[in-house]
């Protein structure tokens, strides 16, 4: 295999981890064994003590499951990247391999609801403080800074109002404070951006979303140095939310075709949201590729498309939103993202659905909102139906 350094994404995401066996199979082998056999009493030691590599058991190593990091790895240019059950796994992992008690977190108030509450139920019992930013201003996160801060975490474009953080202005902030930057990559995959390239420290990845893109199975990854990666190694291997080998080899299938696919989730978005701004029971509109964005000129430096979330606010509050929800004929009523198939969804009633008004207001989930994940299904045809409950 020729070094990643000179290869580009598109090769990569088909090329990079390729699994072959003597029978020289084309697409990756898949390898559905929880253990692996020794030919003597010596190998077993060896092994086991690190003295030979060598898989022993899928908890710890799988070949499938090491393809699928060596190509999330390259494409993100990382030296490594480790894959867990699921994005929250992942998290999971990073946070126990990286927080002790009495440190201290600085993250986004534009969270993945799930991650918040890893955060404020789980981490805080075992006396890790957190308190959160806003994405848009790097001078908020300065100002978060406690002596014992020892992580930030964001996630760029925001959920679902597609805020765009400045991950390069962060990066500087966390490092002139020593702590480390990690990004939830999920939204633009590294097709669309790579966190690491910018200074971030880690990049987590909810595979579940564009990675495989079909919605089929649930994956995850922590990515970065190898150094800084080694303890979230440790961590899955003790504690088991590991890849099964069946979703890590989907997950390469879905990769093959990620470059292209994202680039045409990008095009129908921009498509949709250029539609939406004009029409006029739509209040506003939120797509980071629309000029009209606060961050639009961010994004563009920092991502290579505006991504595959739209949002749009409609006149009327709640009850207009719920007639276009309830609509849709074509487009899948479910909170998922990530997929060939459009989805749509209200935030304030569902995903955002439990926290009290006062703190939807705070962090702007008003009534009107809804949040599309554009799919590869013609425009026309989405616009049509999206048509529907507008009228
Ligand atoms: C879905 C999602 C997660 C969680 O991933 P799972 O695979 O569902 O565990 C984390 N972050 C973001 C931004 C997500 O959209």
């Amino acid at each position: 295999m020729q070094d990643f350094d000179e290869l580009h994404p598109d090769t990569l995401a088909i090329r990079a981890g390729t699994l072959r066996t003597e029978f020289g199979e084309h697409s990756d082998a898949m390898y559905l064994t929880s253990s692996f056999c020794v030919g003597s009493a010596e190998e077993a030691s060896l092994k086991f003590t690190n003295q030979i590599p060598g898989h022993i058991y899928s908890r710890f190593t799988n070949p499938t499951v090491e393809a699928f990091e060596t190509r999330l790895a390259a494409l993100e240019g990382a030296e490594r990247a480790v894959a867990t059950a699921s994005g929250m796994s992942a998290i999971l992992a990073l946070g126990m391999a990286h927080l002790k008690a009495g440190d201290h977190v600085v993250a986004s108030n534009g969270l993945f609801g799930a991650t918040i509450q890893m955060f404020n139920t789980y981490f805080t019992r075992f006396g890790v403080e957190v308190s959160y930013a806003a994405p848009t201003d790097p001078a908020a996160w300065a100002t978060a800074v406690r002596p014992n801060t020892k992580l930030f975490f964001l996630e760029t474009p925001s959920n679902p109002l597609t805020e765009v953080a400045d991950i390069a202005a962060i990066a500087e902030v966390a490092h002139a404070n020593g702590a480390l930057l990690a990004v939830d990559n999920c939204f633009c995959t590294p097709i669309l951006q790579q966190p690491l390239k910018l200074g971030a420290d880690f990049v987590v990845h909810s595979a579940t979303k564009y990675l495989d893109g079909q919605g089929r199975v649930l994956g995850g990854a922590v990515v970065g140095s190898k150094a800084l990666l080694e303890p979230v190694y440790l961590f899955l291997r003790t504690a088991g939310p590991s890849l099964s080998p069946f979703n890590a080899w989907v997950l390469l299938k879905g990769m093959e075709t990620l470059p292209i696919r994202m680039r045409a989730h990008c095009d129908n978005a921009l498509k949709l949201a250029q539609w939406l701004q004009e029409q006029g029971q739509v209040e506003r509109v939120f797509y980071p590729g629309l000029s009209s964005h606060p961050q639009h000129a961010l994004a563009a430096r920092q991502q290579k498309g505006g991504g595959g979330i739209v949002s749009f606010e409609v006149k009327g509050g709640r009850e207009a939103a719920w007639r276009v929800v309830d609509a849709v004929q074509l487009i899948s009523r479910t909170a998922n993202l990530g997929d060939v198939r459009s989805t749509i969804t209200h935030p304030a009633s569902t995903t955002h659905g439990r926290i009290t008004p006062e703190a939807r207001a705070a962090a702007g989930i008003r009534e009107g909102l809804i949040r599309i994940s554009v799919g590869l299904e013609d425009i026309d045809d989405l616009i049509a139906d999206l048509q529907r409950g507008l009228n």
